[in-house]
């Protein structure tokens, strides 16, 4: 296949991928794996569907290699988040366009912008005379946008791969580590009473305000830690709500926080240094004083000198002609799930600007795409050849 043709193949791919319209929740991920069904169906790849629920599955395609030992994957997620503010679209989220040298819709940078040219990764993967000394394998994954549960299930199930492309937007640099991330709520319970005798109750919502004073010393005193790679952990509050009649003292507060942590500390360890900070503040207040913990993912951090790093860049510096970075991915994405959960050496790594996903008049340049696969063809050749 020349350049043209593999541009012009990515393309066709990425606009029926974005026309199957795969919005989770509810998820509909299928209609987005039947047509990369169609697509290795019509190149005669080998794939499987493999249904994570009804109407959601992953879909799986492999390549067998010389040896059966463990190969390299090639994963992106088959889902894309809602369309949201249709007014501000341009064009319809759903209908692809191209113009401006870019596609526009939705999932077009994240992440079927990736899906599409891993797909047509593997197919030019399959069509070289020579087979590749290990498997390779491709995986369009459910659920990713909203706690990873596709990869969860392709690890549970055994993928015999060793290491992983991951595709999101990051205009194929080179990330190998992302942060991880807790949702932390905490109720304060105090006592309610008429708002003309507030000695008489105890106010909720003016105890979690001190709380919340607490916590902000807490979150500058996290920024003094700090990850090369990542940056520093943070301590966002997101929601607050309490009280509820305009004549009481409030009797409850609650508020939402997102805590972000870094390679080297864990949800264990973030649980606890909470939960310190809460039992101390708990002996200051006469409020009760309760809390949940919700992991969602873990702090990744992989080696810069792994293979598979050297491998990608340099594929990607013989493309582009310039030697991509490394860095560390800055949103939550399934790297945790195969990198840590895992322990599979992973780089995320794919066409695209991570600026203009989860955004009304998502958009990708239609350059990107060739380059991608190009890009991606060339990383599984090096890393074979260097392994
Ligand atoms: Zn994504």
């Amino acid at each position: 296949m020349n350049t043209l043709l593999i541009d012009q193949e990515v393309e066709e791919l990425l606009f029926r991928l974005i026309a199957a319209r795969s919005v989770n929740p509810p998820g509909d991920e299928v209609r987005a794996a039947k047509v990369l069904a169609d697509y290795f169906e019509k190149h005669r790849l080998p794939f499987r569907m493999e249904f994570v629920e009804p109407d959601r599955p992953n879909i799986i395609c492999e390549l067998e290699g010389k040896s059966n030992k463990p190969g390299l994957l090639l994963t992106s997620h088959l889902d894309v988040v809602e369309a949201d503010d249709l007014k501000s679209w341009t064009t319809d989220p759903f209908d692809p366009v191209a113009k401006e040298g870019r596609i526009f819709g939705r999932g077009a940078c994240d992440a079927k912008g990736a899906l599409a040219s891993m797909a047509v990764t593997m197919v030019r993967l399959a069509q070289r005379t020579e087979r590749l000394p290990r498997r390779v394998l491709f995986a369009g994954v459910m659920g990713e946008e909203k706690g990873g549960r596709g990869s969860k299930a392709l690890i549970r199930r055994g993928i015999g791969a060793e290491a992983v492309i991951l595709g999101e937007p990051t205009e194929m640099q080179v990330g190998i580590a992302h942060k991880g991330r807790m949702g932390i709520s905490v109720d304060i319970t105090g006592r309610e009473a008429h708002a003309s005798q507030p000695k008489e109750g105890i106010n909720a919502i003016s105890e979690m305000a001190r709380l919340i004073a607490r916590l902000e010393e807490y979150g500058k005193a996290l920024e003094q830690k700090t990850d090369e790679l990542t940056g520093s952990p943070s301590l966002t509050f997101t929601t607050v709500s309490g009280g509820g009649k305009r004549t009481s003292v409030a009797g409850k507060c609650t508020v939402e926080i997102d805590r972000r942590f870094i390679p080297g500390e864990t949800p264990e360890s973030v649980q606890m240094e909470f939960c310190r900070l809460l039992s101390q503040f708990s002996k200051e207040t006469p409020g009760k004083v309760e809390s949940r913990f919700t992991p969602t993912s873990q702090a990744y951090k992989g080696s810069p000198r792994h293979p598979l790093v050297t491998a990608a860049r340099r594929a990607v510096e013989e493309e582009t002609g310039a030697r991509p970075g490394i860095f560390g991915f800055p949103a939550s994405c399934d790297m945790y799930v195969f990198g840590t959960m895992a322990r599979m050496a992973t780089i995320v790594m794919g066409p695209g600007q991570l600026e203009l996903a989860h955004r009304p008049n998502e958009s990708i340049a239609r350059e990107e795409l060739g380059r991608a696969v190009r890009g991606y063809q060339r990383t599984v050749e090096h890393f074979f050849s260097e392994g």
